[in-house]
């Protein structure tokens, strides 16, 4: 019989889980199968899917390095985007090593952040403010900002901008 994991957090709204194959990862966290939509019996769905309701793993998302000037060992996954038609927020996941850090800068929209795994330090014009799992970080427009791993544990957090903009942090 076929192993399936129920993909569900503790206290969810049922209505929001779904089961599907036991799925497995690479060491480097990639899938070592192709990322797809599946119905609440956990088969796989056909069609076009882009404006139906998706529930996937941060994980299932395909991680990048960072390469903006500036960036030093971060890497990002695209959780919501273009490719999804996602037009008026994009959700990106970051993953910053140990001593890595994001770019110094500043743009003209903010970044809404949650952090949900280790601590580091946000540069801000206020100087800098340390966070950690848990917190969450407002940025406004056209404040210089940077997020800097000075842990020995990885940094990991969600980053909410509005379309379309590609700022990589
Ligand atoms: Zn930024």
């Amino acid at each position: 019989m076929e192993q399936r994991l129920l993909r569900c957090a503790a206290g969810a709204d049922p209505g929001r889980c779904i089961s599907r194959p036991a799925r497995t990862f690479a060491p480097g966290g990639q899938e070592m199968q192709p990322a797809g939509t599946f119905d609440r019996n956990g088969e796989p769905m056909s069609g076009n899917m882009s404006n139906a309701m998706r529930v996937q793993a941060i994980l299932e998302h395909e991680q990048k390095d960072v390469t903006l000037e500036g960036a030093k060992d971060a890497r990002m996954r695209m959780l919501v985007g273009p490719e999804d038609g996602a037009n008026v927020f994009h959700m990106r996941h970051f993953e910053v090593a140990p001593g890595g850090h994001t770019p110094h800068h500043q743009h003209d929209y903010e970044h809404e952040i949650i952090v949900l795994k280790g601590k580091g330090v946000a540069s801000s014009e206020q100087g800098d403010r340390p966070f950690r799992a848990g917190d969450v970080l407002w940025i406004p427009p056209n404040e210089k900002h940077q997020l800097r791993n000075e842990s020995t544990e990885p940094l990991e957090v969600v980053c909410l901008i509005p379309a379309p903009h590609a700022c990589a942090d």
